[in-house]
């Protein structure tokens, strides 16, 4: 077997022992390399399930945990997805193999251009990645059939909820900021919104505005 091959079987085997089990979303993690997502000196680790640096002092998610979460969101291919806290563009990516489209956003400039560029690389077309305040939603593509949060909220954003289409669902990370959060499965229905505690993660803070570059 080639190193390369050894690496991804490897790499497949950390997901599916961490509990991805989703023949979909195994799929897209199988197809979408991580590897142009981590630069620098960090490059050479990312088949490690492990969260790593990535610029403007943010985090690539661990491999596992970008599955549970995508499993967990349960994505139709007819959907309308938005993403908060584009960073490397690596969830967006994988989002973008089982959705219909995907809107992401991101409130630093240059991690969003970053991503851009990979996409397009990887001719990945059903993204669009915008520079924005994610906590506000993205008010001209509302209603989102799913809505995944990539950063930690002291509570789920009321913006994003109202934002949900009826039968939507919304995955975000919540609790203190520096603390372990737990991730929040939020379902809405006729008449109001379900919620459902997944697990403990840990994830930098949803923070209101745009940043610094
Ligand atoms: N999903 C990313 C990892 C996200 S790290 C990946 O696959 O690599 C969390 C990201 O959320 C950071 O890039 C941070 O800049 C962003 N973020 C934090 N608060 C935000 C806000 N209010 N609006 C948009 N993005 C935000």
């Amino acid at each position: 077997m080639t190193e390369e091959a050894e690496r991804k079987m490897q790499f497949l085997y950390a997901l599916r022992s961490k509990g991805v089990t989703d023949k979909r979303v195994l799929e897209a993690m199988e197809k979408i390399d991580r590897g142009p997502f981590v630069r620098g000196i960090f490059a050479e680790r990312a088949y490690e399930d492990m969260p790593l640096p990535i610029a403007c002092g943010q985090t690539i998610s661990q491999p596992s945990v970008v599955g549970l979460m995508t499993q967990a969101l349960n994505v139709q291919t007819r959907d309308k997805v938005l993403e908060v806290g584009t960073g490397s563009g690596y969830q967006a990516a994988i989002l973008s193999q089982l959705a219909r489209r995907v809107y992401t956003v991101d409130r630093h400039r240059r991690l969003v251009n970053a991503a851009k560029a990979i996409f397009e690389e990887l001719n990945l077309t059903n993204i669009t990645a915008f520079t924005a305040d994610g906590s506000h939603g993205l008010p001209d593509q509302e209603p989102f059939d799913r809505i995944m949060v990539t950063a930690a909220a002291e509570d789920p954003p009321g913006p994003l909820l109202a934002q949900l289409r009826i039968g939507g669902i919304m995955v975000v990370p919540v609790g203190q900021s520096d603390a372990v959060q737990s991730l929040i499965k939020v379902t809405r229905s006729e008449t109001g919104f379900d919620y459902d505690e997944l697990r403990p993660v840990r994830f930098v803070p949803l923070i209101e505005g745009l940043g610094q570059d």
